[in-house]
């Protein structure tokens, strides 16, 4: 195995275009050392993002929102006072990754890129419109994060590219996100589903929406029906009636030794209304 320790994201994507065989880049190792432990992924070359400049780095973009280096683990994601004011259910998704040890280590980016449709940050992104900024042999590209997994363990991105960064959306006012998983036991567990919700309010109204289920198909789903259920309502009891139907609707779960394909929708719906709920509570500066 070739271990590479790249200067540039430039410099990784050549290493990367030139790689023959089986490549990983690794930024916290809590999937890639895993699995090359349990010899299911055994790379030829693997390349350490962490020499990269900036790569540990949380800044304000020049529109308000957040720019997040790709080896940003999720307790400093967590410990960022005013990046958790803005967005705390992307936050929250993150920090239900793994143990102490974990969060230490774990990424978003990480976690988007292994692919698992259960991964627990990428729905709140999805809801909170997060974009990856992708760094190829060709240069750069933005791409919302919801295009990103194409499936379990696959991603969208070409041979030698790789996400130099995250970037969140300014927040504004009158707006809260959360993330709720339901898993059987108390923590150190696979989501069975997992929801996102974020959501804007004019007065007592919503006037935007993105709800994310995760864990209920082969990739996150942004459901425009969940967004619809209660965009214009007060997320009155018939709205989130309304909600947790739609939700159920677009679930397309398998059934597995985690959960039944049956119990997945039933869930979905309900996680759909208590994440709506809190982030609701959220944007009226209700809940923390
Ligand atoms: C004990 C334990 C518990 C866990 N619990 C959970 C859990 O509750 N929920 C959950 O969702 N996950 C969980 N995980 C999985 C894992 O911790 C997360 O998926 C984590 O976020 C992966 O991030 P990482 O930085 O460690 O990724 P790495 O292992 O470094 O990389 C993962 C994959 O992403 C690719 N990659 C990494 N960075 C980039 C990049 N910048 N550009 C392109 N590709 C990239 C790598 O090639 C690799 O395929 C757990 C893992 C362990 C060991």
């Amino acid at each position: 195995m070739r271990y590479h320790t790249p200067t540039s994201f430039a410099d990784a994507a050549a290493i990367a275009v030139a790689a023959k065989g089986t490549l990983r880049f690794l930024a916290g190792g809590t999937d890639v050392l895993v699995q090359m432990r349990a010899g299911a992924v055994l790379p030829d070359d693997l390349i350490d993002l962490k020499h990269i400049p900036g790569v540990d780095q949380i800044t304000r973009t020049a529109e308000g929102g957040w720019r997040i280096g790709i080896a940003v683990p999720g307790i400093v994601l967590g410990a960022h006072e005013d990046l958790v004011r803005d967005w705390p259910g992307v936050v929250e998704g993150m920090n239900l990754v793994g143990s102490t040890q974990v969060q230490g280590r774990a990424t978003l980016a990480g976690n988007l890129c292994n692919g698992s449709p259960a991964a627990d940050s990428v729905p709140g992104m999805v809801a909170a419109g997060a974009v990856v900024t992708i760094t190829g042999p060709n240069g750069s590209r933005d791409l919302p994060v919801e295009q990103v997994p194409t499936g379990p363990g696959r991603t969208s991105l070409a041979k030698g590219e790789v996400i130099s960064a995250i970037t969140l959306p300014p927040r504004g006012k009158n707006a809260g996100d959360a993330y709720l998983r339901f898993i059987p036991r108390t923590e150190m567990d696979i989501a069975v589903v997992g929801c996102a919700a974020s959501l804007r309010l004019d007065g007592d109204k919503v006037v935007e929406a993105r709800i994310a289920l995760g864990a209920v198909a082969p990739t996150v789903i942004l459901s425009e029906a969940a967004a619809r259920a209660i965009i214009g309502t007060t997320l009155d009891d018939k709205a989130l009636a309304a909600l947790a139907k739609a939700a159920e609707a677009e679930a397309k779960p398998i059934s597995d030794k985690r959960g039944t394909k049956e119990f997945r929708i039933e869930v979905a719906g309900v996680l759909a209304r208590r994440a709506a709920k809190i982030a609701y509570d959220r944007a009226k500066g209700l809940k923390a």
